[in-house]
């Protein structure tokens, strides 16, 4: 299951984090999400449990973020959100764009 595999990426991140900072347990943990990623929230939420079970996050909250994705036109350099990758520029059709934002999926903050 691919939000199973994302969740066990991120207790990985913060159990890494957790060692560096020689705590035992985080309080709460920030992800920025972006929209382009494909991850569903809901299907992420019901396999959070059992993937931070016995882990540092086992009692953390959750705080997720969703970013916005943003696409530059490489024709004529129109900024733009999109919902879809294959979104095309809205001022002249292009399919040729670079994303700016929304495919990051990251650890913002842990705190104890
Ligand atoms: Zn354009």
């Amino acid at each position: 299951m691919h939000e199973m595999s994302i969740a066990l990426s991120i207790v990985d991140i913060a159990e890494k984090e957790a060692k560096k900072a020689s705590v035992e347990a985080f309080d709460t943990i920030e992800l920025e999400i972006g929209s382009l990623t494909g991850i569903e929230l809901d299907a992420l939420e019901f396999v959070w449990n059992s993937a931070v079970r016995n882990t540092v996050l086992d009692k953390a909250q959750r705080k997720i973020t969703t970013i916005q994705a943003v696409a530059r036109c490489s024709n004529c350099k129109t900024e733009f959100e999109l919902d879809f990758l294959h979104d095309p520029c809205p001022n002249c059709d292009s399919f040729e764009k670079e994303i700016l934002q929304g495919k990051e999926l990251r650890v913002k903050r842990l705190t104890t």
